[in-house]
């Protein structure tokens, strides 16, 4: 059984109550709305992200292929020339010269074709260009969001570190020359209890675990040494007697 002075039972009280404070700050630091806001925006910009490297191979296979339709109709345009040359000079046979002649023809029409082909990659390499573009400016308003979210939790966060600071300074100065046996007694019943190792007896009432206790334990408990530290019936908690209220 541990005994402790009731003084150091009471004071352990605000001890609770600043353990209490504590924990409900811890739950609020993991819970901020800033902290899914983040995360939300992380997702977004991922799958920004993700969009953004499909664009830019999409687009690096499109130069590529306009690359070569620009080698294609550079071909057939020298080769033309070639021709249009022989043509002005006027050397060779009848026969040659009809050749040369149908072979332009060919040329020509093959130009327009290769140009045709170039154009239709040019513009799709301009909507990718324009994707881009428009992907790149998402991504920069989310990094943005981002930026405000950040801050926004770090100042959340330095006000509630500020409190802790506070809070533990508090516990300190409580906790101080209180009776070790019953801290230790406290700390372990605190770990087993979510939180919340002592509570009050007020008139019935455990105030630990909210139940009514039977006449008879109650009677009990108030008779028991001060000094005698009482668990909790139902709960298991350590329950601290307070001073009788004043009759009158
Ligand atoms: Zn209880």
């Amino acid at each position: 059984m541990t005994t402790a002075p009731l003084e150091d039972q009471r004071r352990l009280l605000d001890v609770q109550a600043l353990d209490t404070r504590a924990a409900q700050i811890a739950h609020r630091r993991r819970t901020l709305p800033a902290l899914a806001r983040i995360a939300e925006l992380e997702v977004r910009l991922a799958d920004v992200d993700a969009s953004r490297i499909a664009s830019r191979t999409a687009l690096s296979d499109l130069r590529r292929e306009v690359t070569k339709a620009d080698a294609d109709v550079e071909q057939v345009r020298s080769r033309a020339a070639r021709d249009q040359g022989r043509l002005d000079a006027g050397t060779g046979t009848a026969k040659d010269l009809q050749a040369i002649t149908s072979e332009l023809t060919a040329l020509t029409r093959r130009q327009s074709e290769l140009e045709e082909v170039e154009l239709e990659v040019m513009e799709r390499l301009e909507a990718h260009e324009s994707v881009l573009a428009e992907l790149n400016s998402a991504a920069a308003v989310i990094e943005a969001q981002q930026a405000e979210a950040v801050a926004e939790r770090d100042a959340a966060l330095a006000v509630l570190d500020e409190e802790l600071a506070a809070l533990d300074i508090d516990r300190v100065a409580k906790a101080d020359g209180l009776d070790a046996g019953l801290l230790k007694l406290y700390d372990r019943l605190r770990e087993q209890s979510g939180g919340l190792g002592a509570a009050a007896l007020r008139g019935r009432r455990c105030e630990g675990c909210r139940l009514e206790l039977n006449p008879t334990d109650v009677a009990a408990i108030r008779k028991a040494p001060p000094e005698q530290v009482v668990l909790c019936e139902e709960c298991g908690r350590i329950l601290v007697r307070l001073p009788e209220p004043a009759k009158g």
